[in-house]
């Protein structure tokens, strides 16, 4: 067995819709967490490991912005993927004609449609607002592209009003409506509600895009797909701006082992591309992040690594190797006999009972004493303990 999750999950009310599709937009949105600057070069990397992982439609930038971030398009677009590629437009027909340009499948165009975003972003009013969508709507549609149109603010815009830009972008075509969930303010069961009344209304793919503010993200875009939304965008990693967008690991992870889906990515590759993404932004995962943090699969209590030596799933829900992580076993102050002794086989070295014992003890004297045990360290106490000179 690789993973145990709750039995408890089996909830036959819970239904998914039969095909999800989930739009990575670690390029976008992603990119727009402060200080990152993704170049060419590397957005193709990143498309590349997306594309091999299996994710449905790639979000590759806001070609708009700069003549390098249309370059790094067009590239991705030259790369004849097998995810759809998609780029963020405002309603504007300058933006839309640039993504045409770049040979897009298709666009995200956006309007904000909140009170507080038309009055003091936008100054204007929902009726011109809605003007300026469906004219845009109409220019991309007449060129024969996958459109999606996207509210911003969507989570705490009128309801009324929601429902009606959605219709009419309906009547205009759309293949797509997203939810922007842009300030993380949402909750489930809000997510639930809004859904259930679009889902009234309009029969058009709703989407779902959550920000991380209040660490519901990913269970807002869960709720979504239960809703009846059957598309979700994600960042690798969760990157984003303020405290990010929902995670593509931590969601196929979750739809796949704790809902029970099968969602076809390649999982085994997660941990590597979560790497890349690290690397390339320069945007360090946390520790604890989950799927894919350094400590997911790391153990130093005794309690805790005798019972994972024995029996992985005893600490871990799944096992490391599903996503291409490693479990470490850290020695320190609660480490046990057990833990050293797998250590030691670890690096092929044979010690008596009475050494074993010398060796944990010395561990925990110098971790005691502010120490961090390292290969180096662990080394020196074996040598020390065994009689041998240090190298
Ligand atoms: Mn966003």
């Amino acid at each position: 067995m690789k993973y145990f999750v709750s039995p408890f999950n089996n909830d036959a009310k819970v239904k998914f819709p039969g095909k999800i599709t989930i739009y990575d937009t670690t390029m976008r949105d992603g990119e727009q967490t402060p200080g990152v600057c993704l170049r060419t070069p590397e957005k193709l990397q990143i498309a590349r490991k997306l594309d091999e992982i299996g994710i449905h439609q790639i979000e590759a930038g806001f070609p708009i912005v700069s003549g390098e971030e249309k370059k790094s398009v067009k590239a991705i677009v030259k790369e004849d993927l097998n995810a759809d590629i998609l780029v963020l437009s405002r309603t504007k027909k300058e933006d839309i004609d640039t993504a045409i340009d770049c040979d897009v499948d298709g666009i995200i165009t956006f309007m904000a449609t909140s009170e507080l975003h038309l009055k003091h972003k936008l100054k204007m009013t929902q009726e011109e607002a809605l003007n300026i969508c469906m004219k845009s709507i109409e220019h991309a549609k007449d060129h024969g592209i996958f459109v999606a149109f996207s509210a911003e603010d969507a989570t705490r815009t009128d309801l009324g009003f929601l429902k009606k830009i959605y219709n009419r972008a309906e009547e205009y075509g759309v293949e797509r409506v997203h939810i922007a969930d842009t300030v993380g303010a949402i909750s489930p069961q809000g997510v639930g509600y809004l859904v259930r009344e679009l889902r009234k209304d309009i029969n058009t793919e709703i989407a779902m895009h959550c920000h991380n503010d209040f660490g519901m993200a990913i269970a807002n875009s869960i709720a979504g797909l239960i809703a009846g939304a059957s598309a979700v965008s994600t960042t690798v990693n969760g990157i984003g701006e303020r405290a990010g967008n929902a995670s593509l690991e931590e969601l196929v992870m979750s739809l796949t082992l704790i809902y029970g889906l099968d969602l076809g990515f390649k999982l085994e590759n997660f941990y590597k591309l979560s790497k890349l993404v690290e690397k390339l932004t320069n945007v360090s995962v946390p520790e604890n992040k989950p799927i894919v943090g350094r400590n997911v699969f790391r153990h130093e209590s005794g309690i805790h690594v005798d019972a994972v030596i024995e029996e992985p799933l005893t600490y871990e829900p799944f096992l490391p190797e599903l996503i291409g992580h490693h479990r470490r076993i850290v020695l320190g102050k609660h480490s046990g006999c057990r833990a050293v002794k797998a250590k030691l086989d670890e690096c092929g070295i044979e010690v008596t009972k009475d050494e074993l014992c010398q060796i944990v003890e010395q561990i925990k004297k110098s971790r005691e004493k502010g120490k961090y045990i390292n290969d180096e360290l662990f080394n020196k106490i074996v040598r020390s303990v065994r009689g041998l000179a240090d190298l």
